[in-house]
């Protein structure tokens, strides 16, 4: 017992000194990331249910370090929260999607509004002047730019964000409540919120056609948004199944594998392209 206690002890020492690498790896590898030119977007569509028409994007970051290969968001997004780093990288996003716009109409294309994931970390004054900043400089209208905020960031400090919120919102940003559903809003607060839409996390997307309380869920918070007088997104998407139940309850938008991937600036063109052609 006392060598395998010692063994255990090795092992999780082991496992530990494993985590700490690859952090510190990250970290240090993150803080470059940016001037090295490793990070990027992709950008997936969302439709309109019932015309089945391109109505946004949503960009999402990808980063191919040098180093480490390609990294998840899901892994890197949490350590720029930790680290600060988030608001470079965020103001970096902002700035890239606001270019992307610009040169979209530049081209002749008509983009459509694209939107933008928030950390809570952002979710602060500073970001009121950025968003301007950046709307101006790329001579863009507000109402090309989303936000997506997850319950839990605006629920950390509720009156503030109500603040910050309102002012986003003045500038003539949408608003996304992302994730909905999985975090503990107060429904007394999402009234109060300044948002517009409620997107449906994935994980209640995933088993609507076999768990009956995913889909009752599901069926609920498309009401509640409806009720609220919100728009409802329902995010991964991937089988008709999933997509006829959404469209059987009322569902606004849809985006999803079986929509549409993340895709690439060039493939986004293409889709802005043939949305144009009659
Ligand atoms: P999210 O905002 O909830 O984004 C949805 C995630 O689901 C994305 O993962 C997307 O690629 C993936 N997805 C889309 N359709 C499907 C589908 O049909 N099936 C499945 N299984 N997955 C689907 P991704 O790109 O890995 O991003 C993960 C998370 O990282 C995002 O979750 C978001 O919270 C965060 N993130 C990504 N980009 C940014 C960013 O620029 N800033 C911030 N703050 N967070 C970001
Ligand atoms: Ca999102
Ligand atoms: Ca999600
Ligand atoms: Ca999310």
């Amino acid at each position: 017992a006392k060598a395998m206690g010692r063994n255990n002890f090795q092992f999780y020492t082991a496992c530990m000194n494993q985590a700490a690498v690859r952090h510190m790896q990250l970290e240090s590898g993150l803080k470059q990331a940016l001037a090295n030119n490793e990070l990027y977007l992709v950008y997936q569509p969302k439709y309109e249910v019932k015309s089945g028409k391109l109505i946004g994007m949503e960009a999402l970051l990808r980063w191919h370090s040098d180093k480490l290969g390609p990294v998840s968001p899901v892994e890197f997004i949490p350590l720029a929260e930790e680290t600060g780093m988030i608001n470079t990288i965020g103001g970096w996003v902002l700035q890239q999607v606001c270019q992307q716009l610009a040169q979209w109409r530049q081209q002749g294309l008509q983009p459509v509004p694209v939107a933008i994931n928030l950390s809570a970390k952002q979710l602060n004054n500073h970001i009121v002047d950025e968003v301007q900043q950046a709307l101006t400089t790329c001579e863009l209208t507000a109402s090309l730019l989303e936000l997506e905020l997850t319950e839990s960031a605006v629920m950390q400090h509720p009156a503030e964000s109500i603040a910050i919120l309102a002012r986003l919102e003045a500038l003539g940003l949408t608003l996304a409540v992302d994730d909905f559903g999985t975090g503990y809003s107060s429904l007394a607060y999402l009234k109060r919120f300044p948002i517009h839409t409620l997107k449906i996390d994935k994980e209640f997307v995933r088993d609507i056609s076999d768990d009956p309380e995913d889909a009752a869920i599901t069926s609920a918070i498309i009401a509640l948004a409806h009720s609220l007088d919100l728009l409802v997104v329902a995010e991964g998407v991937e089988t008709q199944e999933q997509l006829h139940f959404l469209a059987s309850q009322g569902c606004d938008q849809v985006q999803g594998y079986l929509l549409g991937k993340p895709m690439s600036v060039a493939d986004c063109s293409g889709l802005l392209q043939a949305k144009a052609e009659p």
